[in-house]
């Protein structure tokens, strides 16, 4: 009955998706250069390539800096499989380290044990909308001279010591499916100030098309990852509004911060001084004493949408299967990963509402912490009757 996520469209967001299907221009027209200047101005790069998902945005980047069979890319097991399943389309390795415990970002320091001779890029997530502390990366690429790849789909209007997350490195990129702050029903853009990576991003999208020669003139291999201009529309609509979408997230943090500060058990997200958050999920960990599984069973019964978020990369079939990993390879994200719960997080959502999440939280708790299976059935049967 409160579900996980809402996209925020307004009557501005229809009137525009209406006007294109009345052109005649449904893709590659004249609303998918204006995405791209409006996108470009927003986060103040040079360029703006929009694609059809933030997982293509990632591996045009990839593809683009020219990481191939064999290299490393130093990144996070605690994110979307997104993350890492863009340097294996082009057989890169994810070379993973693990996560600092209070922000859930990488731990920089465990950054230079594992580069190697075949380190090529260090691809940082700003998990959950916190960006991840670049001082420390690029610096690190600097003494090295490694690529940094910012997976920023998750932080849009983020900010590290005053600089937008995205734009700290040579490319980051932002997503747009229907759960992150701003959507293009599906979509995703590149931004950078490289001009050569931007040429090339151009040109995988669409087929591998030379960009200055003629027309279907192919000079690599290249995708469909092209966004049409129907979504294109859409997120011109919701950037307008960007300000105003971000600042109503903050303030449901906010009253969820409140709520549950007093709230035994439960672990709130910590937000590094130096940042300024765009808050994509509302993320709150279980102490160890309580079984995070029941109270996500409790809740789902009752009407509350939640859902674990995340769950550990290098724990996913394909990634156990392919690089043999297992069980206490990355003991932080592990921990973490089994005690945290993302819970109702929109811009819509009501005082009563986080309200009643804020109490069905506390009441599934109380189930929660009876670790004998047997007596947590018998008291959740004697509060029904
Ligand atoms: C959403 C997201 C992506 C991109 O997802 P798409 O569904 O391909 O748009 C990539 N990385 C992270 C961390 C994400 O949350």
């Amino acid at each position: 009955m409160i579900p996980l996520s809402r996209p925020d469209i307004t009557e501005r967001e229809k009137q525009a998706v209406l006007a294109v299907l009345d052109s005649n221009f449904l893709s590659l027209g004249p609303k998918l250069r204006e995405f791209e200047e409006k996108m470009a101005a927003y986060s103040g790069t040079e360029y703006a390539i929009a694609c059809n998902s933030g997982t293509s945005g990632l591996h045009m980047i990839i593809a683009g800096l020219g990481i191939k069979d064999g290299d490393e890319v130093i990144t996070t097991p605690f994110s979307f499989i997104s993350s890492s399943n863009c340097m294996l389309f082009e057989r890169a390795k994810p070379v993973f380290i693990d996560i600092d415990e209070n922000t859930y970002n990488m731990d920089t320091s465990q950054i230079e044990s594992k580069i190697t001779e075949k380190t090529k890029a260090i691809l940082p997530v700003h998990i959950f909308g916190q960006p991840v502390n670049m001082t420390d990366i690029r610096q690190i690429s600097l003494k090295y001279g490694l690529h940094i790849i910012e997976d920023s789909c998750e932080a849009i209007g983020a900010e590290w010591n005053g600089k937008k997350a995205g734009t700290m490195s040579e490319a980051g990129v932002f997503a747009f499916y229907p759960n992150k702050q701003m959507t293009t029903g599906e979509g995703g853009i590149v931004v950078t100030n490289n001009k050569n990576l931007a040429k090339l991003c151009y040109s995988l999208r669409n087929q591998g098309r030379g960009i200055d020669t003629q027309w279907l003139n192919h000079v690599r291999l290249g995708y469909n990852y092209r966004m049409n201009d129907i979504s294109c529309a859409l997120g011109i609509a919701q950037l307008e509004r960007i300000d105003e979408i971000l600042a109503a997230r903050q303030r449901v943090a906010d009253a969820y911060m409140e709520r549950f500060k007093e709230v035994e058990g439960v672990i709130l997200p910590t937000v590094d001084e130096r940042v300024k958050m765009s808050w994509f999920v509302f993320v709150i960990r279980f102490e160890s004493w309580i079984d995070r599984n029941v109270v996500m069973e409790t809740l789902l019964g009752r009407g509350i949408g939640c859902r674990p978020y995340f769950t550990e990369i290098h724990l996913q079939p394909f990634y156990r299967e392919m690089f043999g990993y297992k069980e206490g390879d990355f003991p932080i994200t592990e921990r973490v990963a089994s005690g945290t719960l993302a819970i109702p997080f929109f811009n819509s959502i009501t005082e009563e509402q986080v309200d009643i999440v804020v109490d069905e939280v506390k009441r599934a708790i109380r189930y929660a912490s009876i670790a004998d299976r047997e007596t947590r059935l018998k008291k959740l049967w004697e509060d029904v009757i």
